[in-house]
């Protein structure tokens, strides 16, 4: 079904970009959709607690993302429920399609889906998925307390969302395949904190086992000794890395071959009109303040852009 309103800028995907790209743009007098198929705050609904985002010593992902909508709509950018799955120039104008038949009319789009964890790819993670598997500590934490616990990986969210674990689970192991993390050293001394907490190197996950309902244990090797050995435990949280969520932005020839989206330094893609913030984009540094800082900008770009075309 076609909504007859033709907006300035769409902007899909309700994280920290797509919220201050909103805030920004609607305050500049520009008519804003803002489309997310889940809750507003994307991955902040997923995180603990956040002290690395200026102004907050610490808050709670939930209670920044709710600040964030607020202060997002606080202009008159639109928000609404909806799965983009297609993107579409049309003319002078865009198309963009969501998996309920609807599709909406901009002038301008900004790509701001961010991304999702990436899958270990090992036997047993699909099988015990939501039964001993989980990618989110603070969804799925509490299911775990007293037990003892697994973490695969070795960057940022490893270590962070580990130590989380560390104050619910009787112990934590955080099995790093290389023999050093790549996590920031802030957070290592915040982990060494936690006697529970241990680091297992060189050890790589074969295989997740379970008893057929839930999981009891991860099979692994160590790849300095060859070693091969079944480890207990109630659950296992994989931190592996990310992957972009770019779906549906496959035919319009903007991706790299990882599938981030390319942009330059005014955050535009190769199809202009087309915008991209944040995790989604290819960039060295993914973090809340860089989505806020690509906002911001890719407001302006939209704002020039619009004066540009439109005008
Ligand atoms: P990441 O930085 O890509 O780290 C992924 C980790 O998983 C690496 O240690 C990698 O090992 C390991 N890994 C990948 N495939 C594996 C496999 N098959 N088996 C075992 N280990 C595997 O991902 P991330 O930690 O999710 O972080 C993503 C981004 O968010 C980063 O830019 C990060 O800085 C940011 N972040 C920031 C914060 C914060 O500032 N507080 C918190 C969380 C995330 P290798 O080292 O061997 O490749």
């Amino acid at each position: 079904m076609a909504n007859q309103s033709i907006y300035d800028l769409i902007i899909i995907g309700a994280g920290p970009g797509g919220l201050t790209t909103a805030l920004y743009a609607s305050r500049a007098d520009h008519s804003v959709l803002l489309l997310d198929r889940g809750i507003y705050g994307g991955n902040l609904n997923n995180t603990a607690d956040i002290a690395n985002y200026p102004g907050f010593e610490s808050i709670k992902g939930a209670d920044l993302a709710k600040k964030m909508y607020q202060s997002a709509t606080q202009f008159g950018a639109e928000y609404a429920y909806g799965n983009v799955t297609k993107v579409e120039a049309d003319g002078k104008l865009f198309r963009v399609s969501t998996d309920m038949d609807e599709v909406f009319q901009a002038r301008t789009v900004v790509i701001a889906t961010g991304s999702t964890h990436r899958n270990l790819d090992v036997p047993g993670e699909e099988k015990y998925a939501g039964r001993g598997v989980s990618y989110c500590a603070v969804c799925d934490g509490n299911f775990f307390k007293g037990q003892p616990l697994m973490v695969v990986g070795g960057g940022d969210s490893a270590v962070e969302e580990g130590t989380y674990l560390a104050g619910l689970a009787s112990s934590v192991n955080v099995l790093v395949r290389k023999d050093k993390v790549r996590a920031q050293a802030l957070l290592m001394a915040q982990a060494k904190k936690h006697d529970n907490m241990a680091f297992t190197y060189q050890t790589s996950v074969s295989e997740i086992v379970g008893d057929g309902q839930k999981v009891t244990g991860v099979k692994v090797k160590n790849s300095a000794t060859g070693q091969e050995q079944t480890l207990p435990c109630a659950g296992v949280f994989i931190y592996v890395g990310s992957v972009p969520m770019t779906q549906p932005f496959a035919n319009l020839g903007i991706l790299d071959e990882a599938g981030w989206v390319k942009t330059d330094a005014r955050l535009a893609t190769a199809v202009p009109g087309i915008f991209a913030i944040g995790d989604v984009r290819e960039t060295p540094l993914r973090q809340i303040a860089t989505a806020v800082g690509d906002g911001a900008l890719a407001s302006q770009s939209v704002h020039q852009y619009l004066d540009a075309n439109f005008s």
